[in-house]
């Protein structure tokens, strides 16, 4: 008898439904407004030629220079592929599958809950509250079995920041029972917000950062966890040999000189004008019904036939993120900032769509 591979399979993989990344959806756009990238690309060239040797498990000079632009001792820092990997290692580290639990609070990244299913580790859902603020009182109430929280400020799809005062309640909370992980992948977007001057304090608080969105490097996958030393020796002791190419480490450390993390707060205020800009003439449109609050380089928009004007939008080559059909979000798309030529390419396509259903 023939071998069925597929019954081989952990019955929670056979289950799992995978992560819809913008680039799996595809489309063959010339606008690609859906993975939240930056719009906007510095060059770099490695200066690193040879390969033939292991690179380091940690590089010591790029940790010391994304602690100096953190402000935080390079024993709290550990270097990841992308932020996405140090949401799994702490749930590799930390959840004894199908004893332990996440929370996680949608519409929020997808991603907690994909690797939970993956490690079969539970999900305890608390939805957001209408403003899209955690519901701290449910949060406290769902505690037992809870080992991690994530948290996602400014929250992905949302785009709000999370109240520091909620998740300092939480943090307290949780100070003897879970980690409090707060995801600022977009936080140079409202950098005053960050919780990461809280290092010290908390003990169980956790940040994960990246170099994919306001640094523009989306390709090169480069993330950082931040937390305290006891952690950060855990999560190395989970993570794989040699996570870091040399190629990745060469050009993320260029990335972060002085120079360079002053074009990127430049790129950070050129995108705000152009959010602002399309905020103010996606109020024009009569199909928008609804402009949720932006502190981060996207924004969710709730139209009034979302889906086709989603369609719509894809055969002129202009792509977005359609999330109605996530929790919360009927009729609502995610709406990454471009550069000018494409918020404005966006403004005058969907002015078409009002002219044509119109006819
Ligand atoms: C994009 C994104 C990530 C993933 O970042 P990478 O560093 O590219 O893996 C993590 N969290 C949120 C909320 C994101 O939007």
């Amino acid at each position: 008898m023939k071998l069925k591979i597929i019954s081989l399979v952990r019955k929670n993989i056979q289950e799992l439904i995978p992560y819809q990344s913008a680039r799996k959806i595809g489309g063959k756009g010339d606008v690609w407004l859906n993975a939240n990238e930056s719009p906007i690309s510095d060059q770099f060239t490695l200066q690193e030629t040879y390969f033939n040797r292991y690179p380091e498990p940690q590089p010591k000079s790029l940790i010391m220079r994304y602690a100096d632009y953190v402000k935080v001792s390079s024993s709290n820092i550990l270097v990841t592929r992308g932020a996405d990997e140090g949401i799994e290692l702490l749930m590799r580290a930390f959840c004894e599958p199908k004893i332990d639990s996440i929370i996680y609070c949608p519409p929020t990244y997808d991603m907690y809950v994909i690797n939970a299913n993956i490690f079969g580790v539970k999900v305890r859902s608390v939805p957001m509250l209408q403003n899209w603020q955690l519901d701290v009182k449910s949060i406290e109430k769902k505690s037992l079995g809870v080992k991690l929280i994530y948290i996602c400020s400014p929250n992905n799809p949302t785009g709000n920041i999370i109240h520091s005062q909620d998740i300092r309640f939480i943090l307290q909370v949780f100070s003897n029972t879970a980690l409090v992980i707060v995801d600022e992948a977009y936080i140079e977007f409202c950098e005053n917000k960050s919780v990461v001057s809280w290092l010290q304090d908390y003990p169980n608080l956790v940040i994960l950062r990246t170099l994919s969105k306001a640094f523009a490097l989306a390709g090169l996958r480069c993330g950082f966890v931040l937390a305290n030393t006891e952690i950060i020796r855990v999560l190395s002791t989970v993570i794989a040999p040699y996570p870091l190419p040399t190629p990745v480490t060469d050009i993320a450390y260029q990335a972060l000189s002085k120079k360079n993390i002053g074009i990127m707060k430049n790129r950070v205020l050129e995108l705000y004008s152009n959010k602002v800009w399309l905020i103010k003439e996606l109020k024009k449109n009569k199909y928008v019904k609804e402009i949720f609050k932006s502190d981060s380089n996207y924004i969710l928009v709730r139209f009034i036939n979302a889906d086709k004007i989603f369609l719509f939008l894809w055969e002129q080559g202009i792509i977005v993120r359609n999330q109605n059909l996530k929790i919360y979000l009927n009729e609502c798309i995610r709406i990454s900032v471009g550069n000018f030529n494409e918020c404005l390419k966006l403004i005058n396509v969907l002015k078409l769509f009002v002219t044509d259903s119109k006819g």
